[in-house]
C-alpha cells in the first residue's frame, strides 16, 4: 500500500491493516529512488512472509531491489521474520548495537518472548529464529536508502534496545517511532524486565526536539501530517510528571 512516494506499508496484522501475519507490526518499505529498504518484516509465522512479498509486488516495486533490512527493536512481532527475510532477500541487516547479540542468537529471555508466550500474545511453539546482524547502529548514525536519509536515536523505555529514525530527504521529513509513541500520544508499557517508564520520558523529550510531518508508529493509525503532536501529547504527560494513556 502506497503511502507517500517514500513509503509504503507491505506488511500489518490485526493492530495494522490486516495485510500480513495477523501479530505483524506494521511493515514498511522506504523507497529512496534506486535503492528500497525494509523495515522490521514482522512476526514470521508460515507464509507471513509471502503475503509481505506479493504486497511489495502488488505496489509495483520489485522485492529484489531492497537492500537493506533496518530493525527498530527486538521485540518478536518486529523482527521474528529478519531469518527469512535475509535468507530469502539481498539484503544486509542493521539493528542496534544493544539489540545486535540478542538477535544473533534468537534469546528468547532478552526479548521477553517468554513472558509474552505465557501472557499469550504470541502461539506457545514460536520461537525466535537466529539472524546475522551486519551493521550495528548507534545513535547519530546515518543509514541512506537511496536518496533518503535514517538518522538513528537510541529511544529506550517501551525497551532498551528500542531505535528511532528521523528521516529526510523523502517528500516530508518523518519519525519512524516504531512502538515509541502511538496516535493520541499514547505510549507502550508492559510489564517486561526492560520496560522503563523514566527512560521512556527521556526518549520522548529527544524525539520532541525533531522536527517532522508524518509520524510513523510500529501499530494503528499512521499520520502523514500532523504527527508530531502525538509526540507533544506524550511529552506533556512526562512534564506534567505523570504518564501518556497506555495502549494496553
Ligand atoms: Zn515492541
Amino acid at each position: 500500500m502506497k503511502l507517500t512516494s517514500s513509503v509504503h506499508v507491505v506488511g500489518g496484522g490485526r493492530f495494522g491493516f490486516g495485510i500480513s501475519g495477523a501479530l505483524d507490526c506494521h511493515v514498511y518499505l522506504l523507497n529512496g529512488g534506486d535503492e528500497l529498504a525494509l523495515i522490521d518484516p514482522g512476526l514470521g509465522m508460515a507464509g507471513d512472509f509471502d503475503r509481505i512479498l506479493d504486497n511489495i509486488r502488488a505496489d509495483g516495486l520489485d522485492p529484489r531491489r531492497i537492500r537493506k533490512l533496518i530493525l527498530t527493536h527486538y521485540h518478536c512481532d518486529h523482527i521474528g521474520a529478519a531469518a527469512e527475510a535475509h535468507k530469502r532477500l539481498d539484503v544486509e541487516v542493521y539493528a542496534s548495537a544493544l539489540a545486535a547479540p540478542v538477535v544473533r542468537t534468537g534469546d528468547e529471555r532478552a526479548v521477553a518472548l517468554d513472558v509474552a508466550k505465557r501472557a499469550g500474545f504470541y502461539p506457545a511453539d514460536f520461537t525466535l529464529p537466529p539472524c546475522p546482524v551486519d551493521h550495528e547502529v548507534h545513535e547519530g548514525d546515518v543509514i541512506r536508502v537511496g536518496d533518503l536519509a535514517l538518522t538513528a536515536y537510541d529511544t529506550p523505555g517501551h525497551c532498551d534496545a528500542h531505535l528511532s529514525f528521523h528521516i529526510t530527504g523523502a517528500d516530508r521529513a518523518y519519525l519512524l517511532g516504531a512502538d515509541l509513541v502511538f496516535w493520541g500520544g499514547r505510549i507502550l508499557l508492559q510489564t517486561i524486565h526492560d520496560c522503563r517508564i523514566d527512560a521512556y520520558a527521556q526518549s520522548v523529550f529527544k524525539v520532541e526536539k525533531l522536527a517532522f510531518d508524518a509520524l510513523l508508529p510500529g501499530h494503528l493509525q499512521i499520520s502523514l501530517s500532523g504527527g508530531k503532536q502525538h509526540i507533544d501529547l506524550a511529552a506533556a504527560a512526562f512534564r506534567r510528571l505523570g504518564v501518556p494513556p497506555n495502549l494496553i
